[in-house]
């Protein structure tokens, strides 16, 4: 999974900063998080292939988060689009979108609506599993968990030709499964192979306040994005905005006991995030900072 950051600011553009959008790359396959404003034109800055867009994430409906959607949709459409175009977002989007493109596009839009307060599996295939969680902001919010499955075997040839183990099964030891010969002992699937890789797991947590309840939706992730809106010396105005500190972000990044932090959602009042950084990272110092055009591998 590679992770690139697009917007990484709060809800009003400052400083040459786009409010949030970011692009999680998963075998080929592009998976948009959040779409405000500006977000086209930062993918074309960076190369990011706008038709390999598998699908949309959109936390909530305040306007930093999707108000560049229209303009990506349409931009799809003049560009040929056919298939389908899933997004998952709160149950108001899809009325908004739909009343401002009252033209047909190349392809067709399904909307799947968050439900309120609930986590849910949005995707389940055999590589990749999504899912949303709620957070704690002013409206309904949702976060998101993407878990890139190894959850095959890794097969040892030279075994599984001294236990006489035909070929067609080679797929079914990768599973998990032991083999059973029709006659003789059965051979444990630990005998013949070794653990794959572990799973790897990007969460991004939208806007949200402090809040140690989202900890068992990101627990040891190996990526969190975990918004940032304001230093500490601003506490007042994070906690009245259901927003989060620098300090706050780096403190449920060490509570969950993940890789990597990532802090952004600036407020536009500040000029440089490197303050939010700098406090950020004493608290949790495997910290980095959103700027636009950077990536992550996972
Ligand atoms: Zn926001
Ligand atoms: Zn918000």
């Amino acid at each position: 999974m590679k992770l690139t950051i697009l917007g990484c600011n709060g809800a009003i553009p400052a400083y040459g900063r786009f409010p949030t959008s970011q692009v999680l790359e998963i075998n080929s396959k592009l998976y948009l998080i959040d779409c405000g404003e500006g977000a086209q034109i930062l993918m074309q800055q960076f190369g990011v292939k706008i038709m390999k867009i598998e699908a949309v994430f959109i936390s909530h409906m305040h306007g930093d988060h999707y108000f560049g959607l229209i303009g990506l949709l349409n931009t799809m459409s003049l560009l040929g689009r056919e298939r389908l175009l899933e997004i998952f977002a709160p149950a108001g989007l899809e009325k908004i979108i739909r009343s401002q493109i009252d033209f047909a596009l190349s392809y067709e839009l399904h909307f799947v609506a968050h439900i309120n307060n609930i986590s849910t599996i949005l995707i389940n295939s055999e590589k990749l599993e999504v899912n949303n969680f709620p957070v704690q902001h002013s409206i309904p919010t949702h976060g998101f968990k993407f878990t890139l499955k190894y959850k095959k075997r890794v097969v040892n040839p030279d075994l599984v030709k001294q236990f006489e183990i035909p070929k067609y099964f080679l797929n079914s030891l990768a599973d998990g499964k032991d083999y059973e010969p029709l006659h003789g002992e059965k051979i444990l699937n630990e005998w013949v192979t070794s653990a794959g890789k572990a799973d790897k797991t990007y969460a991004y947590c939208a806007d949200t306040a402090y809040s140690e309840l989202i900890i068992p939706y990101i627990n040891s992730a190996d990526l969190l994005y975990h918004e940032s809106t304001y230093i500490d010396e601003d506490i007042d105005k994070a906690t009245t905005r259901l927003h989060s500190t620098a300090s706050q972000a780096a403190t449920i990044a060490l509570l969950a006991k993940v890789k990597r932090l990532i802090i952004g959602h600036y407020s536009s009042k500040y000029k440089d995030p490197l303050v939010l950084h700098q406090q950020a990272i004493k608290i949790f110092d495997a910290t980095d900072y959103a700027e636009a055009g950077k990536s992550w591998d996972i």
